[in-house]
């Protein structure tokens, strides 16, 4: 199939082939990676070159704690502010779509938020154009990719000195090179370009655990999870091992910036139907928005949409019907589809067009 998902996502083909052919006798140990204890020496050797190769792909600086915790993006929307905003402190927020709302609704439940920017008034079809920054936040947030939107941010805003950058990275997350040193904090659900569902990267500047309060639940603390390596509890192992062997794919490919031009080669293929069309096919994120991640777009009207889905299915494209708050398609491109299944989703889209244009 050409798997245009959101997330659960597509995973390279020799990632899966390499984990079947490993299921049974990790490593000559005659058991499974999932048989055995996060605390023998083989899982320990995982976790290690797993985040080794992380560092490495996206050049993280020993002043950062890497995480893998369970929980996904969204136990994250709760857990940085009670972790990083001071008691009677404000954080900043810049929402441009769905996930950066529902990070706002969570940390409002916690203590105080204020919204720096938000393009809600035009259905997040774009990165918001007015920003207004409190100097004195605890925090600026913002989501780098909204992935049921389509829209990604190109850079990163730029929050007032003194101020650290949190960002939830989960739909763009190792899509292209990031600037580690811009950031306190980046946290990532795994599931699209990272690995399978059930494990979340968590990038934290180490001077920031100073701020965490005392009491908070251990499961919530990030003293805790970084003082007990990500395994204060059971880590989700078999996750962490998938995330490890997409991390070697990545490299293999050539590292980010290899990737980062797929991408954008894979993204212009899709963008330039949708421009070539005649209005035909309308893309929901406006230019300079547009994410190379998920491309969201709309038909003239819903029955022509169905039926796009219906006969894209019929021919083994799946995943591409948008999400019920903008509606219409979406094509998600993630690192793993290649480029042969867009090539053959911008021909199926031409075609439609033809045929019912
Ligand atoms: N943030 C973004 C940008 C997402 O795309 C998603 C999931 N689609 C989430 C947060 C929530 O992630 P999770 O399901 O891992 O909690």
């Amino acid at each position: 199939m050409h798997n245009f998902n959101a997330g659960p996502a597509a995973l390279p083909l020799e990632v899966l082939e390499q984990a079947q052919g490993e299921l049974l006798d990790f490593r000559g140990s005659g058991m499974s990676i999932l048989e055995m204890s996060h605390r023998s020496k083989t899982f320990e050797a995982v976790m290690a070159e797993t985040e080794a190769d992380l560092r490495e792909l996206l050049g993280v600086g020993a002043e950062y704690k890497v995480l893998f915790l369970q929980g996904g993006a969204s136990l994250q929307f709760g857990m940085l502010p009670m972790n990083l905003r001071r008691t009677g402190q404000s954080a900043d927020y810049i929402v441009n779509g769905t996930w950066g709302t529902a990070a706002v609704k969570d940390a409002r439940k916690l203590g105080k938020v204020r919204v720096a920017g938000s393009s809600e008034s035009t259905n997040f079809d774009r990165v918001p154009e007015t920003i207004e920054l409190d100097p004195g936040a605890a925090y600026l947030h913002y989501t780098s990719n909204e992935t049921i939107h389509g829209v990604e941010w190109w850079s990163e805003p730029e929050p007032p000195a003194g101020v650290p950058l949190i960002c939830d990275m989960s739909s763009d997350f190792l899509s292209w090179p990031v600037e580690i040193s811009k950031y306190g904090l980046i946290y990532a659900g795994a599931q699209k370009n990272a690995g399978p569902a059930g494990v979340t990267v968590v990038i934290l500047r180490e001077d920031l655990l100073e701020r965490v309060p005392g009491g908070l639940p251990v499961m919530l603390d990030y003293k805790v999870q970084v003082a007990g390596g990500s395994m204060h509890n059971t880590p989700p192992c078999f996750a962490i091992y998938m995330v490890g062997l997409v991390l070697k794919w990545l490299k293999g490919v050539g590292g980010l910036e290899v990737i980062a031009s797929r991408n954008q080669h894979k993204a212009e293929l899709i963008y330039r139907v949708i421009d070539e069309s005649g209005g035909f096919y309308r893309g929901h994120a406006q230019q300079g928005s547009r994410s190379w991640m998920n491309v969201t777009l709309r038909l003239p009207n819903e029955d022509l949409e169905e039926q796009f889905v219906k006969q894209a299915e019929g021919e083994g494209m799946v995943g591409l019907k948008g999400h019920r708050s903008v509606g219409g398609l979406r094509a998600s491109l993630y690192n793993a589809v290649p480029l042969e299944s867009v090539q053959t989703l911008a021909q199926f889209m031409a075609e439609f067009q033809r045929r019912n244009g």
